[in-house]
């Protein structure tokens, strides 16, 4: 893998197998683990497991607006209403007697005695009585939900390391977690170098461009979970790129952009080197993003991505989202892959691994991508439509429409 000039360029398979290897190893910090309100946790990362207060359901709960009755009785005739139940009322009056039902609403707890609840759309009801309106099988069980069926009391509903989405909500706020416990999230540094590049806060000459892959890398860093730390742009000038990333070594990953090409001015690895890094791989059989660096420095781990704005994106997604995710805390640490059916032709020349452009669309009985037309890696405006990038296996010359294809989501 190592050629004559000391380059490691690994393929894609190569290249995400030793992110893993190396994500695999890291850990958020235990000791800075932060408890917030509930509903302040949307987004982070679980420290604690969220686990069942009681059993799940707590009392065997219909499912139906109907009555409550034997299967078997009702099968065989009319029943006498013994009464009504709501949601949020108990039952006081004993178990259920032979031949009779009880009106119950969605949600109430089931009296004892009873075998199922049959839905109202299916009785008739008159002069205190219910019975089937046409004859139908009723079996025993049906429309109610056993008291722990879901979950038993004890039992894990969400484990540590899990993202907190509605449904991890849901399950916090049913079991009495006002406050969750949370992983910090890591710092993330972000230097981005080069000479043509301005801030947003000032307007570029003829020959300079804004620093766009520094906000594209904060939300991106931010998505997955990580503090963004954005530092100065740093010039094309090795000793100057030395100080700066000194300077950033303080935070928990290092992301630089740009300077990792073979031009004359890109010193970014140079700069690496003289810091004392190791390598891991200084290039990947992908497009775009072909340049990337994966190494460590002895404070920490450090990306060198590439500066086009399109590479920038992909890269991170592949590479960098792995570590920062892993840093968080998250379980789920890989990239995120779904397949989608192509909305039209995609042809490249083969060799190396493609993401390109590509915007998903729900069509409502899935996800069709639809390409996204572009001048290659350097094209924001093409990524600025793209919501996700489409993978071309390196064999493959051509994807057709209507083929399904795996595609890489932001
Ligand atoms: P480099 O990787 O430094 O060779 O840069 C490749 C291309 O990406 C050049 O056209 C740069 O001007 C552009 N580029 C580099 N860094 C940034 C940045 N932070 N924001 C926007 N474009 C950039
Ligand atoms: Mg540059």
């Amino acid at each position: 893998m190592s050629d004559a000039s000391g380059s490691m360029v690994l393929n894609y398979e190569e290249a995400a197998a030793v992110v893993r290897a190396h994500a695999r190893r890291l850990s958020p910090r235990e000791s800075a683990v932060e408890e917030l309100p509930l509903l302040q946790g949307a987004g982070r990362l679980l420290a604690t497991e969220v686990v069942a207060d009681r059993e799940y359901p707590p009392f065997p709960r219909s499912t139906r607006d109907g009555f409550a009755c034997r299967a078997a009785e009702l099968m065989a005739g009319k029943l006498r209403i013994a009464g009504q139940l709501r949601a949020g009322e108990a039952w006081t009056r004993g178990a259920i007697g032979a031949g009779e039902a009880v009106e119950i609403m969605t949600g109430a707890a089931v009296p004892a005695g009873v075998d199922c609840v049959v839905m109202v759309e299916h009785v008739r009801v008159g002069s205190g009585q219910v019975g089937l309106a046409a004859a139908r099988a009723i079996s025993a069980g049906e429309n109610i939900v056993p008291s722990g069926a879901e979950a038993h009391a004890g039992s894990v509903l969400v484990p540590r390391g899990t993202r907190m989405g509605a449904a991890e909500i849901a399950a916090a706020a049913a079991c009495g977690y006002a406050r969750v416990r949370v992983f910090p999230r890591p710092r993330v540094a972000i230097l981005a170098t080069g000479d043509e590049l301005v801030g947003l806060g000032e307007t570029p000459l003829a020959h300079q461009i804004r620093n766009s892959n520094s906000y594209s890398l904060a939300a991106q860093v931010a998505a997955a979970g990580g503090m963004p730390v954005i530092f100065p742009v740093v010039a094309d000038e090795q000793e100057e790129t030395e100080q700066a990333i000194g300077k950033a070594a303080g935070c928990d990953l290092v992301l630089l952009c740009g300077g990792v090409s073979m031009g004359k001015f890109d010193f970014v690895e140079q700069a690496l080197e003289a810091l004392g890094a190791e390598f891991f791989f200084t290039g990947a059989r992908i497009q775009p993003g072909k340049p990337v660096v994966f190494g460590r420095l002895p404070t920490g781990y450090f990306f060198g991505l590439p500066g086009n704005p399109v590479s920038t994106m992909v890269t991170f997604a592949l590479f960098a989202a792995p570590m920062v995710r892993a840093l968080a805390g998250e379980s789920e640490t890989e990239p995120r892959f779904v397949s989608a059916q192509l909305a039209s032709e995609i042809r490249v020349k083969p060799g190396l691994r493609r993401f390109l452009p590509g915007r998903l669309r729900s069509d409502g009985n899935g996800a069709r991508v639809h390409p996204v037309a572009w001048q290659g890696s350097g094209d924001l405006a093409a990524a600025a439509q793209a919501n996700c990038f489409v993978v071309v296996p390196e064999t493959r010359d051509r994807l057709a429409a209507g083929e399904w294809a795996t595609v890489l989501l932001l």
